[in-house]
């Protein structure tokens, strides 16, 4: 931001937006106290968009909770939610939310116990020796959001003015203007708690250091401006606007006090500039001094349908119509009743949804407040729309680009620069609904932007799967050819042998396979220690080296490396059944005390299959399910290894003996 410029805004110039209007104020209610409604008997808190990517809940339906205790993990820039009372879960479900829609979402019910027990506080008292990043850990994980209707979580914004701008927070804006007709939920709150939100200021100040720090106020709150003045002294200048609609929109007050108007394109944060409502700072006040978590707000309760008006602290979670009984309203069937104020906001389409950081009003109007909607006219291109629309859109250009679901050119048109403030359908004389147009339209485009989103993460994830199958088979190619080259030239190898060379040949075979089986026990049991210290059970580990064994075991026999009997009556000490023994027990005496006795057992049950399943001569013994022996160029292991020891007769036994793992592959072969 150019120094000049800075002086400017030092100087209290005012600048003016583009567009905006001056409907009726009806500010009535700025006069009543902030009540306290109490405790509800149910409370309801949709925490769907307070999930981090874990979708962590800490707490089970029939758990007990307290006042201020999280309830979800949140992770990034999600923040956590807390229980606004104490009480029991009740339940953990989707519950209809406040939306025009009336679309259901993720929802804690508690079922207060009336006592209203607040976890242990931990007040920051020397928060001023604390660093930046520990403020913002508080802000963040007591669930501190913007309060004035966007809800953007404020530790983000308020890092991302520090980390996007090169120079710095230049200007940080307190949002007091509260320009929407009807609510005056934060007049109150200047009103009575200016101080709070002066320390609040500081404590921003702290982790901002901005360079100019401004409290904009209408011109419409004086006794907001005479307390935030005196409180603000030698904290913040507070800066009086002009009363226009939407004065309070972000971008519409930056280029009030700064002159500087901010494309939608631009993060106001790449330009130094942050703007945090006057409720949002007094929630920070509370985390950080207070050590108090968002749990309450103040609304504004009006309309000519109530019997009584006014400003209430209200739980979160407790359902409009808690609030809307508690000023002794019953609405009928047909009833209006809009959670916002008359421009932005929407008419509910049931009473029971919980109130949010984002309700600021509850508009209960009769049909003289504001009228049903008209009977809708032609466009009869009068431009009005646009020249209030502080966005610079045409509105009627969009509106009949969304009519004819040409989602593509109002994109183009800027739909998504729309803040729905309603200024354009408030001046239409032909009574078109263009607000709820747009609305309808921007969910449809983020509808439209989800689905390609998952679209291109799906192709991602097909190309991948496409290079990974690539690449193994790649790999098991080259894997075949090595092991079709390393049988030839073993074969070529022992045709020049002479029978003692053969023999110790394959003894010293036999040697590299039981070696390499220690190696991969070794290597198992170096994971198995790793597993045991992350906690997991060692039972799949020992089945595995015990699988792994029997598996060298069973290769070196089918490469002859062990001999083959001559009969079963000439079984010698020293031949096949011997060394198989010798082998098992010498991997057995390395099994853990758990296993040596099943491996015993397996032991002798091999021995007696071996010898019921020895062929009277030698030249009887046949391979099952094998090709001839000249063909048999099949160098995977896994392949051959079941059908070799399907080559006893006793089918039934040997399938006992097999590994678990080479059953299921018999039992098929066999079908
Ligand atoms: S609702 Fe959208 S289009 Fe209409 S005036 Fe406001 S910003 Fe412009
Ligand atoms: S104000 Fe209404 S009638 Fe006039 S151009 Fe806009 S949409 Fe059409």
């Amino acid at each position: 931001m150019a120094s000049n410029q800075l002086q400017k805004i030092i100087k209290a110039k005012i600048w003016k937006f583009f567009g905006g209007i001056k409907p009726k104020e009806m500010k009535d209610t700025s006069e009543s106290r902030i009540e306290d409604l109490g405790l509800p008997s149910i409370i309801c808190l949709p925490i769907d968009r307070h999930l981090g990517k874990e979708g962590e809940i800490l707490v089970n339906v029939g758990d007990h909770v307290k006042k201020g205790q999280p309830l979800t993990k949140a992770s990034g820039r999600l923040v956590p939610v807390h229980a606004s009372t104490s009480g029991t879960i009740n339940a953990i479900s989707k519950e209809v939310l406040p939306h025009p829609s009336g679309y259901t979402g993720l929802c804690i019910t508690i079922k207060p116990d009336g006592n209203d027990e607040c976890v242990d506080l931990e007040p920051m008292k020397d928060w001023e020796l604390k660093s930046s990043r520990e403020l913002l850990e508080r802000i963040h994980n007591y669930g501190v959001e913007g309060l004035g209707g966007a809800q953007f979580q404020t530790d983000f914004k308020i890092k991302s003015a520090i980390e996007d701008s090169q120079t710095g927070c230049n200007v940080l804006i307190i949002n007091g203007a509260e320009c929407e007709p009807v609510i005056t939920c934060d007049d109150r709150i200047m009103q009575e708690q200016a101080s709070d939100i002066a320390l609040g200021i500081k404590i921003i100040k702290k982790i901002l250091n901005p360079k100019v720090t401004v409290v904009a106020i209408e011109d419409n709150k004086q006794q907001a401006i005479a307390a935030m003045k005196s409180a603000c002294e030698g904290i913040a200048e507070i800066r009086v606007i002009p009363t226009k609609y939407p004065s309070g929109a972000a971008r519409n007050l930056i280029k009030i006090i700064t002159g500087i108007e901010i494309p939608y394109s631009v993060h106001t944060s790449e330009c130094g500039i942050v703007v945090n409502n006057v409720g949002t700072v007094l929630s920070v006040k509370e985390a950080v001094v207070d050590g108090m978590p968002v749990i309450s707000r103040v609304v504004t309760v009006a309309g000519s349908s109530m019997k009584k008006t006014g400003n209430v602290r209200v739980r979160l979670g407790s359902s409009v119509r808690f609030v809307l009984s508690s000023y002794n309203l019953s609405p009928e069937f047909h009833q209006r009743i809009i959670l916002g104020g008359p421009m932005m906001g929407f008419t509910l389409p049931t009473i029971d949804v919980p109130i949010t950081k984002s309700a600021n009003c509850i508009l209960a109007p009769t049909t003289a407040e504001i009228p049903l909607l008209k009977q809708q006219q032609n466009c009869i291109r009068c431009g009005r729309c646009a020249r209030v629309c502080p966005s610079r859109l045409v509105p009627y250009q969009m509106y009949s680009q969304s009519k004819a679901k040409n989602h593509a050119a109002c994109l183009k048109a800027g739909i998504t620069d729309c803040t729905l403030c309603g200024a354009c359908a408030y001046v239409c004389p032909s009574f078109i609904p263009l607000t709820s147009q747009f609305r309808y339209e921007q969910a449809v485009e983020k509808h439209i932007r989800d689905a390609e989103r998952r679209n291109l993460v799906a192709k991602q994830r097909m190309q991948q799967k496409e290079e990974r199958l690539e690449a193994e088979a790649k790999e098991r190619q080259a894997k075949k050819e090595a092991a079709l080259a390393r049988i030839k030239a073993q074969k070529e190898a022992e045709a020049n042998m002479t029978p003692e060379e053969l023999a110790a040949a394959r003894a010293k075979a036999l040697e590299e396979a039981k070696a390499k089986a220690r190696e991969r026990k070794e290597a198992i049991l170096a994971q198995k220690q790793q597993q045991q210290k992350a906690g997991e059970d060692d039972a799949s580990a020992l089945k595995r080296l015990k699988e792994s064994q029997d598996k060298a075991i069973a290769i070196a026999r089918h490469q002859g490396h062990i001999e083959k009997p001559a009969t079963a009556s000439e079984v010698p000490e020293n031949t096949i059944e011997q060394q198989v023994a010798n082998a098992q027990l010498e991997e057995k005496d390395i099994l853990p005390e758990s296993l040596k006795k099943n491996a015993t057992s397996r032991l002798d049950e091999f021995k007696v299959i071996l010898h019921e399943s020895m062929p009277a001569k030698s030249s009887e013994l046949k391979l099952v399910g094998l090709p001839p022996d000249d063909s048999r160029q099949n160098p995977e292991p896994k392949k051959v290894i079941p059908q070799v020891l399907m080559s006893a007769q006793e089918e039934k036994k040997e399938v006992n003996i097999l590994p678990d793992i080479f059953k299921k592959k018999t039992l098929r072969s066999k079908r």
